[in-house]
């Protein structure tokens, strides 16, 4: 960001405006003895944690916490960008990806509205909201993919159409050839924002390589999922320079922690982690669909760490139900009362799972 730009900003009076507690975000709780421990299946979070070289390269991030890590961000920038055949200037870092979502309905709305799917991730709703922005939710279609004619029919001229692939919390994907369709149909100036936080999981193709053709395309990948980095908060934006610049403002050059940007690059350099994590969090996740299945519950089409359950009743009294049995599932979407969401953890979680969800529910 130029100094012109930031003067100017300052100058408008922008300040950001203060984000707080979401009403899903974890609560601040004392610390649990570990015998008690909840399992914790409520976040899609990774039940591994950073790879065991993420984890080497982090101890060794630790030494070079004295100084800015400007040199480790540049190296991480360019080996994703050589792995993705990007330009360094296409991609940028940010601490979560969240802060990027939160950024880009405030770079890209202005007086123009949000389209949303729903249900979907929050975060950029709420970042709305508080900015008053207009926002259009848009129902999922019958398969649980993002109805992109209904979309783009919610708004001619919004400032940013926001897509979740796959999409939390159905877990469910939207077809690339809708997406394409959706860039070569919305209004000029409308920026599509991909969020791509769960997209390691799937057997979807990412959209970045669609940003050489789409300068009004930003893509956001994250840490925190399949690379087990959630604690360590870092978040990739991906698109055109001159689209990533206007984002920058917000982020003001900022650098991401040596160790966070460390295990990151170690990870990107592991080509082994995706497809071996992919592969597990699948077994784990369709084995405890279809024992779901087998007991009459209807589950989304998931490709993700995530899928919903269909209890054809209100949601609400069998999470609190499992949280007392000591397993927290995820939060009930309001537009989708009688479904929960479940991240898939791993074995030993999944299994403990079963016990309590045959126990609080009749099926
Ligand atoms: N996007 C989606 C769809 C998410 O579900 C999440 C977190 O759960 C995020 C973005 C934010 O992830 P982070 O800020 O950890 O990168």
């Amino acid at each position: 960001m130029t100094d012109m730009t930031r003067r100017s900003l300052v100058g408008l009076g922008m300040a950001l405006p203060l984000l707080g507690q979401m009403s899903w975000a974890a609560p601040r709780s004392p610390g649990t003895p570990a015998a008690t421990r909840p399992v914790r299946i409520n976040f899609n979070e990774s039940p591994w944690g950073p790879s065991s070289a993420a984890r080497q390269a982090m101890r060794e991030g630790i030494e070079q916490c004295g100084r800015y890590p400007y040199d480790a961000q540049y190296r991480l920038i360019d080996q994703f960008a050589a792995q993705n055949a990007l330009q360094a200037d296409q991609v940028q870092v940010c601490c979560g990806s969240k802060l990027a979502l939160q950024h880009a309905v405030m770079a890209f709305t202005g007086a123009s509205s949000l389209v949303v799917p729903e249900p979907s991730y929050e975060a950029p709703v709420e970042a709305a909201l508080s900015r008053g922005t207009e926002v259009h939710r848009v129902a999922l279609d019958r398969h649980h993919a993002h109805d992109i004619q209904a979309m783009l029919a919610a708004d001619q001229a919004p400032g940013l159409i926001y897509l979740c692939n796959p999409n939390n919390p159905t877990g469910t994907l939207t077809p690339r050839r809708d997406i394409e369709r959706l860039l070569a149909n919305k209004a000029k100036g409308s920026v599509v924002l991909v969020d791509e936080a769960y997209i390691h999981f799937s057997d979807a193709q990412s959209c970045i390589d669609l940003i050489k053709e789409h300068p009004e395309l930003l893509v956001l990948q994250t840490f925190s999922k399949l690379y087990g980095m959630a604690g360590a908060r870092l978040g990739l934006a991906i698109g055109q320079a001159s689209l990533l610049q206007r984002l920058e403002v917000y982020d003001g050059e900022n650098v991401a922690a040596a160790p966070t940007l460390l295990g990151a690059l170690a990870s990107l350099h592991d080509r082994q982690l995706v497809p071996e994590r992919k592969a597990e969090n699948a077994r784990l996740r369709d084995a405890t669909i279809a024992w779901l299945n087998q007991r009459g519950w209807r589950c989304t089409a998931s490709q993700t760490n995530c899928f919903m359950i269909d209890l054809r009743g209100p949601g609400k009294p069998v999470v609190e139900r499992l949280a007392k049995e000591g397993v927290l599932i995820g939060r009930v979407w309001p537009s989708w009362p009688n479904w929960v969401r479940v991240s898939v953890g791993n074995e030993q979680e999944m299994l403990r799972f079963r016990e309590a969800f045959a126990k609080v529910t009749v099926s």
